[in-house]
């Protein structure tokens, strides 16, 4: 009998956790999933998928997950709600700890995936959820006939500026630089968009308002030129931060917190993987996060085996 209460936990149920599920219980191990929220991650507030392969016309983020979720389940793997607060390694196995629960797993894989990061200006939090959001897919159709800005350059910006086009009746976008980082087909379409004004080297100073937003502060780093935009929403898109503060530390990671790993999704600690947005790695998108459960969920396999063996 295994020292552990599961061959293998998975932390996150993304693409990345739901593909290592799925994996896992197609090899017949006893696996967990452990997720705090919903399944899905991220990929539940995209509109929209269009560049995942197999879906010519596109398919929406929650059908995606909503089918990765139902094909885990046809292969046995079980899902807990909950949070891990702490993963302490060990030599026999690794502890997992949640509220009023422990869990003892044979190995580990971190699939727990990042959020949103803020943009850190005074106005931002008082009025999130007032004006302020970073999600277009929960609160545009909020701003239906309305102004509204959209700051970043990035795919999430680019992407979901073309969403917020179906409600806004203008939108202002602010980049920073005087080029977009996302994918070049985004650029032309957002370009492409009568209702999109683009504000090149631009940066939001705060986020004004009474009881809801209603004007951003401005200035253009070129120029130095300060001024006051009136809208009724921002939409912030200025990257994503990984989801590891409850490692504390435990795994190397890089200096923004993203996991280190080898090719074969090894983090520093014998048996403890990681796989999917967590990871530092050069893309983040739903195929490379599936790609990386897979493998993941294969070397997981491989490890219990050799260092485990029944
Ligand atoms: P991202 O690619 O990191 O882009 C963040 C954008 O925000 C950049 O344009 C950056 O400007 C800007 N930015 C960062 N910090 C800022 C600050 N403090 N003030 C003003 N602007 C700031 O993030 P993302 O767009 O959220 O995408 C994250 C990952 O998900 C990417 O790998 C992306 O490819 C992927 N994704 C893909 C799709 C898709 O394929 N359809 C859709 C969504 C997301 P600079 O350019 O100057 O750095």
């Amino acid at each position: 009998m295994p020292a552990w209460d599961y061959d293998i936990v998975i932390v996150g149920a993304g693409p990345a956790g739901l593909t290592a599920g799925i994996y896992a219980g197609r090899a017949r191990l006893k696996t967990l999933l452990v997720e705090k929220l919903i399944h899905g991650g991220q990929v539940m507030t995209t509109d929209l998928v269009e560049n995942y392969p197999g879906f010519p016309e596109g398919i929406t983020g929650f059908e995606l997950s909503d089918r990765m979720r139902k094909q885990a389940d046809r292969f046995g793997l079980a899902f807990h709600t909950g949070e891990i607060l702490d993963l302490e390694p060990g030599d026999g196995y690794h502890l997992l700890r949640l509220e009023g629960q422990e869990l003892k797993a044979g190995a580990v894989i971190i699939a727990s995936g990042a959020g949103y990061r803020k943009l850190g200006v005074p106005g931002e939090k008082e009025f999130t959820g007032k004006g302020v959001s970073y999600c277009a897919t929960c609160d545009g159709a909020l701003y239906r006939g309305e102004t509204i800005a959209v700051i970043g350059g990035g795919d999430t910006a680019l992407t979901d500026t073309l969403f917020l086009c179906r409600f806004a009746e203008k939108i202002h976008l602010i980049h920073r630089r005087d080029a977009f980082r996302g994918e070049k087909i985004l650029q032309e379409q957002v370009k492409a968009q009568e209702k999109v004004e683009i504000h090149w080297d631009t940066v939001v100073h705060a986020i004004q308002g009474q009881e809801a937003v209603e004007a951003l502060e401005l200035r253009n780093v070129k120029t130095g030129e300060v001024s006051l935009l009136p809208v009724a929403g921002v939409f912030i898109f200025v990257g994503v931060t990984p989801n590891t503060a409850w490692l504390k530390g435990r795994v190397a990671m890089d200096e923004w917190g993203f996991i280190f790993t080898d090719p074969e999704m090894a983090t520093s600690i014998p048996g403890i993987f990681a796989a999917g947005d967590v990871r530092s790695k050069l893309l983040r998108q739903i195929s490379t996060a599936v790609g990386d459960g897979a493998t993941a969920a294969f070397a997981a396999e491989h490890y219990l085996a050799q260092h485990h063996p029944r």
